[in-house]
């Protein structure tokens, strides 16, 4: 078994390396910004306010967040529901940001997160999974790159999806959200001490993927 972290902030491309390092070594990507973005999601749909921590943490015990695989592919079901691309919005990625910070909403998605890392080999994305969830894994990568980088990849990602956004706004949401995931009392975003710091700016997804590949393989060898 086989633990790899990778944290960073948002459009640093964790979701790029973590899934074609799944690929290609054969083991589990858990995305976990999508467990944070559903939660969201719920409170949303009930009209809450996403900062409230009581009003939050009311809701959680009739909320039912389960990682199934689909095909390889990781699905978040919110009770039953498979919620799809409804969590990749630019507002959905500020209420997973705003919930994110309340200390029972972590607590609450802690032993999913833990259980199929207990379970499969798993190369898990987030923010804390270095400092937070697995804080014996094997590799620990914290990935970067500048604000300018990252602001046009999120904004090329959005208008794949049909959202239409500018670069500016992309930059303006995404150093708010950093700055809360940063600052935040509790799980802030910041690289475990010993995470091995990356920065792929200018980089291809391949070549980034590759630099990592070859750091995993300096840390445990074997056939990576
Ligand atoms: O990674 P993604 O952009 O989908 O994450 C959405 C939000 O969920 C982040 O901005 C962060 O606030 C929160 N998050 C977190 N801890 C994680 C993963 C995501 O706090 N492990």
């Amino acid at each position: 078994m086989i633990q790899i972290a990778i944290d960073g902030p948002s459009g640093a491309g964790k979701s790029t390396v973590a899934k074609a390092l799944a690929k290609k070594m054969g083991i589990v990507y858990v995305d976990t910004g999508a467990l944070y973005r559903t939660v969201g999601y719920y409170v949303r749909s009930q009209s809450k306010d996403p900062k409230n921590a009581a009003e939050v943490e009311a809701l959680l015990p009739s909320v039912k967040v389960e990682l199934k695989y689909e095909n390889g592919v990781q699905k978040v079901y919110l009770n039953g529901e498979d919620l799809g691309d409804r969590i990749r919005t630019p507002e959905m990625s500020m209420y997973a940001s705003a919930v994110s910070a309340i200390p029972a909403v972590r607590a609450f998605l802690l032993e999913t997160q833990r259980k199929i890392a207990r379970e499969n080999s798993v190369v898990m994305d987030g923010r804390d999974i270095g400092t937070v969830i697995l804080p014996n894994a094997d590799v620990k990568i914290f990935l970067t790159a500048s604000d300018e980088c990252r602001a046009q990849r999120r904004c090329d990602e959005l208008r794949a999806k049909g959202i239409e956004t500018t670069v500016e706004e992309v930059l303006a949401d995404m150093r708010e959200r950093d700055a809360n995931d940063r600052n935040r009392a509790v799980a802030p975003a910041v690289a475990a001490p010993d995470a091995i710091p990356f920065d792929n700016s200018g980089m291809t997804p391949d070549e980034c993927t590759d630099g990592i590949i070859a750091l995993i393989r300096e840390r445990v060898g074997g056939d990576v």
